[in-house]
This record gives structure tokens, sequence and C-alpha cells, in this order.
């Protein structure tokens, strides 16, 4: 089986590696997610290359030809090499030799198959040399065409291996599924799913907000609930109607954090504890946090939609607007009236900063804030019109009222 090359496999970069990898043999091939990407002629998001050197002669061959080698992740047994400014992961073929649902020890090995026999999908699974020929040991290719995701072996074993497996097989099926989802997979999950309490938070965000930015991961989440999967790490009840709603409108690009606003828990609480499990960064947060909590509509004036944009900010208002919409607060006519105002109306600043109101005698300190949250106040209920002459004078307004 031999793959047309693409173009970032004849990319110079690329050639320049693997050549000088290759030059004593059959040393280094791709794996892994490019290898899937060029048998499915997809766009690849990064080259990852096996090889059967230890990192410390990865590092040496390389550089001793002038490329930049970074130990990025020597305990696992990766190299990145740099070329004009393109990363290459290079990492030695290993086998886990113990494993405990979430970390394992390895072992460097000259044996590709060894190596392909730790990875988790058959579609993951394949190795293809620089000429494009493929070393598919466990079927890969034919179950990447038909959109089969399979575990390498057994797939309670490989579970127990690594729990976070769960979460990467309905990642990969939303991915590049097709048709009825693997069942001797979906049933391994099933049994397993309590196991994914043992994860860290971090590692099941990541794996997460990746399942949530497939074109249409409406269908897996609903199997990933029926199979108690879901439930354990993101409490329910689940509003996939929102959901779908949401993504029927489109948007430039899928955005996770809006999409579980959509069908995870609304009120507060609830979700302030999804976000405690998902390890969330605080400005992911606090963003899943005002788009689960606010409640936009009605909102009739115009004047009342500026005000929710200057407190939002743009971007985030016009999520809400969407988000209010996929729920059925707001009509879509209106939904499209409120985004076009967004859309020409840019967050403006307050006209006035502190220092102006130090230099007009006021020391520096709570008075400054106080005055200005004053000043905002009434600019605000000015509907952002006052402009800086106007502002200026009402600040000075303002301080002599509070000096009497
Ligand atoms: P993408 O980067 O496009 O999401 P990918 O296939 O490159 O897809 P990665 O998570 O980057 O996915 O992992 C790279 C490869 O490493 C996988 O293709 C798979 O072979 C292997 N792999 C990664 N994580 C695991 C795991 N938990 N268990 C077994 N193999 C894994
Ligand atoms: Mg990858």
């Amino acid at each position: 089986m031999r793959i047309p090359p693409q173009t970032w496999m004849t990319a110079p970069e690329t050639r320049a590696v693997m050549d000088i990898l290759n030059r004593d043999g059959d040393m280094a091939r791709f794996v892994g997610g490019c290898v899937r990407s060029a048998v499915l002629d997809l766009p690849i998001a990064d080259v990852d290359i096996a090889t059967r050197y230890n990192p410390e002669t990865v590092t040496k061959i390389l550089e001793a030809e002038g490329i930049r080698v970074v130990p990025t992740g020597l305990e696992h047994g990766t190299v990145t090499a740099v070329v004009n400014h393109e990363h290459f992961e290079i990492t030695t073929l290993r086998l886990d030799v113990e494993t405990d649902g979430r970390r394992a020890v390895v072992a460097f090995t000259e044996d590709w198959r060894e190596d392909a026999a730790r990875r988790d999908f058959t579609m993951n699974a394949m190795f293809m040399r620089p000429d494009g020929s493929l070393d598919d040991p466990f079927g890969g290719h034919s179950d990447a065409l038909a959109g089969k995701v399979r575990f390498v072996g057994d797939p309670v074993t490989r579970i127990r291996e690594d729990v976070l497996r769960i979460l990467r097989f309905f990642r990969f099926h939303a991915h590049y599924g097709r048709g009825a989802i693997d069942p001797a997979g979906l049933h391994a999950c099933h049994e397993t799913a309590p196991l994914i309490r043992e994860l860290s938070g971090e590692r099941i965000r990541v794996e997460f907000l990746k399942l949530l930015v497939a074109p249409s991961p409406l269908s897996v989440l609903e199997i990933m609930e029926k199979s108690g999967v879901l439930p354990v790490f993101l409490p329910g009840p689940y509003d996939f109607e929102t959901l779908s709603r949401l993504i029927a409108f489109g948007s430039r690009t899928p955005d996770p954090v809006l999409r579980l606003a959509a069908f995870a828990p609304e009120r507060a609480d609830q979700a302030f504890r999804a976000s405690e499990r998902m390890r969330f960064s605080n400005a992911e947060a606090a963003r899943f946090h005002t788009l689960s909590t606010t409640e936009l509509a009605p909102l009739p004036e115009e004047a009342a939609a500026r005000r929710e944009i200057y407190r939002h900010g743009n971007a985030l208002f016009e999520d809400l607007i969407r988000l209010q919409a996929a729920r059925g607060v707001l009509d879509l006519r209106h939904a499209e009236r409120l985004r076009t105002l967004s859309a020409h109306w840019p967050k403006p600043e307050l006209p006035v900063r502190g220092a102006d109101l130090v230099k007009m005698g006021l020391a520096a300190g709570p008075a400054v804030g106080e005055a200005l949250r004053r000043l905002e106040a009434w600019w605000i209920a000015g509907d952002f019109a006052p402009d800086r002459e106007t502002c200026l004078a009402e600040t000075r307004r303002i301080i002599a009222e509070e000096s009497k």
C-alpha cells in the first residue's frame, strides 16, 4: 500500500529531517495523526516521526547537520527538530512496560510492531515511509477509510492501561467515525466508565474540548450519555436540543466552550461544578460562567443592547446572542438585528482616565476610582454619547460635589 506524496511530505524541511535520519536505512517513519490524515487525504496538524534511534542519537545525528533539536519530552523519548520554524516531534519506538491507568513506565525498542501495538486505535497505529509506503500492522488503512475507530487489541485491557482512551475513543469517532460506533469499544467504555474519576481534570478537559470541536459531536455525546460515560465527569441534565440548534446556525470556527455552555448545566452552581471537573483556565471558566448564567433577552431597545456589549465585550455579547437564539429565548430576526448592531458598534472606552482626575487635583487613591465609577455610570446612562470634553466637565462637577 502506497499513499501519494502529500505536500508536507515533500516539503524541503521534512525531507531534510527524514533524509538525515534514514541515511543508514529504514530508521525513521511518519506515524500517528499525519499518516491517518494522509490516508484520508485531509490536512494535517503536525508531523510526528517515529524512529529506531534513541533520543541521544537522534539529537547527535541531526545537530551534526546543523539542525536544532530541543529535548521536549525526553522521559517519553521525544525530541523536537526545528527547521525553518517547522517543528517535527521525533519519538523513539517504545513500549509500555508498566501501566496504572494514568501513567506508564516506558522502555525503548527497535521493533516497529511493538511500538504500533502500544498505540490506541488501528487508524493511529500506521507507519509511513518517506516514499509513502505504509506499514499497517492492524488494518488501520481500511478502518480509516471505513470510518471505524477500533482499539488495537482488547478494548478493556487497553483502557485499563490508560483510562484516557475512553475519551479518545469518542473523540476520534466524533471526528473520523462513520456509521455505528464500534460495539466492542463502546461496551468496554461502558464497563470501565467509573475509572474516569481517576483522571486529572486537565487531561479530561483537553480530550473533551477536542471532541466538542468535531463538525457534529451531537450523536457521540448522546452515546456517551447513554453509556454512562458523560455523567462521570460532567453532571447532567444535558440540553442537546439547544446544542443542536447552535450547531445548525453555523459559525466561523466551532467553539468548544460555547458548545459546552449550550448543553451543559445552566444554573450558576452547576456551571461552577462543571468547570471544576474540567479544570478550565481562569479565562475559560469566567467565559463559561457568563455564557451559562447570563440572560440577555428581552432587549427591546438598542441602548440596552449597547450596555450589554459594554459589559461583556463584542465577542462575548455575540456568543450570548447566539446562545439565547439557540435556547429559543430570542427569535432569530431579533438575534440577527442585535448581531448587526454589535458588528457596527465596537465597545467604546470611557474617554477619561485616572490620570485626568489626578491632574485636576484629586489625590491618587480610592477617591479616583470612586469618581471614575460615578462618571462611568453617568456616561453609560447617557448611552455612551458624552464626548471627552463633556465627560471632563462632568468629572469636575463630581469632584466638586465630593469635596463638599
Ligand atoms: P491530532 O493531533 O490530530 O489530534 P493524533 O493522532 O496526532 O491526532 P495525538 O493525541 O497527538 O493524536 O497522539 C499522537 C499519536 O500517539 C496517536 O496517533 C496515537 O498513535 C498515539 N497516542 C496518543 N495518545 C495515546 C494514548 N492515550 N494511548 C495510546 N496511544 C496514544
Ligand atoms: Mg498529534
